[in-house]
């Protein structure tokens, strides 16, 4: 049983059943609420870790993860997403002023095989035709997607699996777990062989419950949240997808731009980067204060009057390692995991992706993780499972931020 419908436990779901274990995913609200609706949707390839000059053995296994994806995309693989719609097949890096060092270094790098390619000034994409001579283009083979697409194709088929309960209660048995699940109409019981928790902030709560149900002396989940900021314009925009790189002694991009259109015709800009990791304390106010400045700066030539703005308050939720993690990558001390964090706690495994681009990975070491303790697909239960939650609800796919009701514009 997965807990928690994100990018992780979808992709489990679909990675294990394709491999023929009979498996459930419960998700306690919408599909994707937390983190994954929230994220921009770059598949990243590991260019931001070289940018850092931070590419781990760790981090280059993200280098694979845009290949794997894009075979999904494109429909080649076990774990299908020809549904799920793709932004823009690759994004761009840019910088202020002439500032190229780093990135010509990071374009030659042989740590990274996202190709990095330098845009010739004739070359320049739509939204980037007024910006002056310095300013130097790069396109990254990355690609981005929509995630309120992404989770619906992924869902769609495995709708059958998927359960939205608010409630549920964990019991031991001897080699599995009894799991009640509770709505408002009513309890089911059922047996699970493994319990495999992807509920992103949720996980600690649901694995303490778990580990709590017998006294299992097992460590505690040791998660941390890593707050963000973001901001939301919409408006008469050109779509923007990429990083504005410069100043300062490290190329974290100052701010990450996605873009998506309205149906109305406005386009929305998604924004994160550093504006949005150090404008936490700030209050929403000036938090859009500081975005117009540094939009200013980042992207002088784009015209923004009659733009309007909002923005979102949102956690990154990730796994801290301690001794019993399995699976790579992953700094300790609060440090940012460059990988999937993955951790046994009282026989139920914890999982963090760290990335949306990480979750092939996470489904591949999800099963790797069963297949060690002895658990092989069984085929042939599944229509069996179907069947008996025939009538119990589905959970919907979440809002995007700037589609939820609440979201306020000025
Ligand atoms: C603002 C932002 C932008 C990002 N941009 C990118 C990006 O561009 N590229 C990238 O690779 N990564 C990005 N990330 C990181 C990425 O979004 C996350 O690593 C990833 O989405 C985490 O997925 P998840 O499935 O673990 O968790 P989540 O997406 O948080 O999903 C958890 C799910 O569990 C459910 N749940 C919670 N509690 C329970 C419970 N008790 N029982 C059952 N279900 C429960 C929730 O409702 C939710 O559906 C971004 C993150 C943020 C916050």
């Amino acid at each position: 049983m997965i807990f928690g419908g994100g990018i992780a436990g979808l992709w489990t779901l679909a990675h294990l059943r394709g491999l023929g274990y009979s498996c459930l995913l419960i998700e306690a609200r919408e599909l994707g609420a937390g983190q994954t609706i929230a994220s921009q949707g770059i598949i990243h390839g590991g260019v931001k870790y070289a940018l850092s000059g931070a590419a781990s053995a760790a981090s280059r296994a993200i280098a694979e993860m845009p290949d794997q994806w894009r075979m999904s995309l494109e429909g080649r693989a076990s774990v299908d997403l020809s549904r799920a719609r793709v932004l823009s097949p690759h994004q761009h890096l840019w910088t202020t002023t002439g500032i190229g060092s780093r990135l010509v270094g990071v374009a030659a790098s042989k740590a990274i095989r996202t190709p990095v390619e330098r845009v010739a000034d004739a070359d320049r994409p739509d939204w980037a035709r007024g910006a002056p001579r310095g300013v130097n283009i790069y396109t990254v083979a990355e690609p981005v997607l929509d995630p309120a697409s992404l989770v619906e194709s992924l869902a769609a088929p495995l709708l059958g699996l998927i359960l939205r309960a608010e409630d549920v209660r964990f019991t031991a048995t001897g080699d599995g777990h009894a799991v009640g699940l509770r709505r408002a109409e009513g309890e089911a019981a059922i047996e699970a062989r493994r319990i495999v928790l992807t509920a992103g902030a949720g996980n600690v709560e649901l694995a303490e419950r778990a580990r709590r149900r017998n006294g299992e002396p097992g460590e505690p989940a040791a998660m941390q949240r890593r707050p963000l900021h973001m901001v939301m314009a919409r408006g008469r925009l050109p779509a923007v997808f990429g990083h504005c790189l410069g100043g300062g002694l490290s190329d974290k991009p100052r701010v990450t731009i996605t873009s998506q259109m309205e149906t109305s015709g406005r386009t929305v800009w998604y924004i994160g980067g550093a504006i949005a990791e150090d404008g936490v304390s700030r209050s929403r106010e000036d938090q859009i204060a500081a975005s117009k400045a540094e939009l200013s700066r980042c992207v002088p030539w784009v015209d923004l009057s009659g733009t309007e703005w909002a923005t979102l308050r949102v956690d990154r939720a990730e796994g801290r390692r301690h001794d019993g993690g399995v699976g790579g990558g992953g700094g300790g001390g609060g440090g940012r995991p460059d990988g999937p964090v993955m951790q046994d706690s009282g026989g139920v495994l914890c999982v963090w992706p760290t990335k949306l681009a990480f979750a092939p990975l996470v489904a591949r070491r999800v099963s790797e993780w069963l297949a060690g303790g002895g658990v092989v697909p069984g085929r042939g239960a599944v229509p069996e499972i179907e069947s008996v939650f025939a009538d119990w609800p589905r959970p919907r796919v979440a809002a995007l931020p700037w589609n939820d009701a609440e979201v306020e514009w000025s």
